[in-house]
């Protein structure tokens, strides 16, 4: 288990996706909101968990260029639309910023590598609140947020 301190910051769950602050996200840092990114951004929305550019691609149905799904997410991540994760082997999968998406955690499969996302219920929140501010004392630290990781076995692993 990896408590990530500082890294995020607390969002409401079940954020509804709102193409329209995407579009002015992306105006903002001068980019548009051409298809590809539609499809990308629909595609990631939909999935239980961070995806790669290659895996995104894949369930697309081939049908966007993988370079194209690259450049895609390298413009939506400089917008601040999605954010990446970065897995134990160096690959980095992307998914919805919390902001869109909703604060959650992540369960990373030590075998396979895949990453799921999971919602934890309030009380659990604030038990896992009171333990980063108490981690955050031990070295004069000021957290501004969590991301939990556990790690283990997928159920298709196990
Ligand atoms: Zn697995
Ligand atoms: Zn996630």
């Amino acid at each position: 288990m990896r408590i990530i301190i500082g890294k995020a910051t607390q969002y409401p769950s079940h954020a509804p996706i709102s193409e329209r602050e995407i579009e002015e996200r992306l105006a903002t840092s001068g980019a548009r909101y051409t298809s590809g990114r539609r499809l990308v951004v629909a595609a990631l929305s939909v999935v239980d968990g961070p995806r790669s550019a290659a895996e995104l691609h894949q369930e697309m149905g081939g049908e966007v260029p993988v370079s194209s799904v690259y450049r895609s997410l390298a413009v939506l991540e400089q917008a601040g639309v999605v954010e990446p994760h970065h897995g134990a082997r160096g690959l980095t999968r992307y998914e919805m910023a919390e902001w869109l998406a909703g604060h959650h955690h992540h369960l990373v499969c030590e075998s396979c590598g895949a990453v799921e996302d999971i919602e934890l219920p309030k009380d659990l929140e604030v038990e896992l609140e009171r333990l980063v501010g108490k981690v955050s004392r031990l070295s004069s630290f000021s957290a501004s947020g969590h991301a939990l990781e556990v790690d283990g076995r997928c159920a298709s692993c196990r």
